[in-house]
């Protein structure tokens, strides 16, 4: 459900103009799941509306729970038969996150990802995209669970901005006032480093936050590691996309690094980041997440806690300032690059 369809479902079964605002503050303000339960409506519009209107435009498939019950990861089933992970977090206690995909599958092919395994099944419209929130509020209110979610991360499967269109209709539907009324600073997009969307976002939604997927500061590391998206943009075109970013928002940007044993956490590597880092004009603007590798299907270890350290230690001597995430969802698969849905009919 999102604003747009509110407006054809008024228009499309005659119902008055005002009507429009109360199912609005019903789905979006109350979390009802059906048109029973939206007022004002009369019983044979709720029946029309119910057989043929669906609150949501996907189905829960199955609900996984980790075990200390502050994860959730839900795989939802689309119109098509296609189905997508979403997560629901609380990285921090009482702030809860809903990650949400954009993409079944994803054209990127990162050698760590598992949703990069997959390939680009298809695209997720704006409406499936902003439904998966309005799922875990759903989901929120009927367990009575009285936390609040706070934040909105597009960090599930896909590349947002391989899905510009549908990924910015989504964005201005949670941001809107009169439906979602998400606040932008609680909205975060990750990209591979796609530079037309990152342009695109400091044009359209200066104020939600960026994080750029780095994860190797030489090309040749990069091209290996993320061959799809540093063959497309390169880490030069990277460095001037982020600096024309950071001249019009004055927004900080998170750099995420995820430590691959071996392969990108050396004290050699860490400098390399750093020289590349401090490059940049506004480097107070930039934040290094030094992420824990999750297994996925690959070659890559995860670093030992003392490499991560070190890596991190070496950063901070060159003036970077970073932090080594913590991991939530392992347990259910429903942590970072671990969501894939392989068997999609
Ligand atoms: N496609 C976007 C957003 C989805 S991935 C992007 O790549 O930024 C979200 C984050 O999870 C990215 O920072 C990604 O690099 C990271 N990630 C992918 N696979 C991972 C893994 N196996 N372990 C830890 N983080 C991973
Ligand atoms: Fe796609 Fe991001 Fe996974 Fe790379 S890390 S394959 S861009 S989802």
């Amino acid at each position: 459900m999102n604003s747009q369809r509110i407006a054809d479902i008024v228009a499309k079964h005659g119902l008055e103009k005002f009507r429009a605002k109360q199912i609005s503050d019903a789905f979006f303000k109350k979390h009802v799941r059906s048109w029973s339960e939206v007022a004002g409506l009369s019983a044979a519009v709720k029946e029309k509306l119910n057989a043929e209107e669906p609150v949501l435009r996907l189905t829960e498939h199955k609900l996984l729970e980790s075990s200390d019950k502050r994860t959730y990861k839900a795989l939802l089933k689309l119109g098509d038969g296609r189905i997508v992970e979403s997560v629901l977090m609380e990285p921090l206690p009482g702030h809860w996150t809903a990650c949400i995909s954009c993409q079944v599958g994803c054209a990127m092919a990162c050698t760590f990802c598992a949703t990069g395994r997959m390939g680009l099944l298809r695209n997720m419209d704006s409406e499936e995209i902003s439904d998966q929130v309005l799922y875990w509020r759903q989901f929120i209110a009927a367990r009575k669970m009285d936390v609040q979610l706070s934040n909105i991360v597009y960090m599930g499967m896909g590349e947002p901005f391989h899905n510009r269109r549908h990924v910015f209709d989504s964005i201005d539907e949670l941001t809107n006032a009169e439906g979602f009324g998400i606040g932008s600073r609680h909205i975060s997009v990750s990209t591979s480093g796609l530079v037309k969307g990152i342009e695109e976002l400091a044009d359209r939604h200066p104020q939600v936050n960026l994080a750029i997927s780095l994860h190797a500061a030489s090309d040749e590391l990069r091209d290996r590691l993320m061959p799809v998206a540093n063959k497309a943009h390169n880490l030069d075109d990277l460095a001037e996309s982020m600096q024309a970013y950071l001249k019009k928002t004055n927004r900080k940007i998170f750099i995420e690094y995820i430590l691959l044993d071996g392969d990108n956490d050396s004290q050699a590597h860490a400098e390399q980041l750093a020289t590349w880092l401090n490059k940049i004009q506004a480097k107070h603007l930039l934040h290094v997440n030094l992420i824990v590798y999750n297994q996925t299907e690959s070659a890559h270890r995860e670093s030992s806690r003392e490499r991560a350290r070190a890596f991190l230690g070496a950063l901070e001597h060159r003036g970077v300032s970073a932090t080594i995430r913590k991991n939530l969802g392992r347990d259910i698969d429903g942590a970072c690059g671990q969501l894939a849905v392989m068997d999609q009919k």
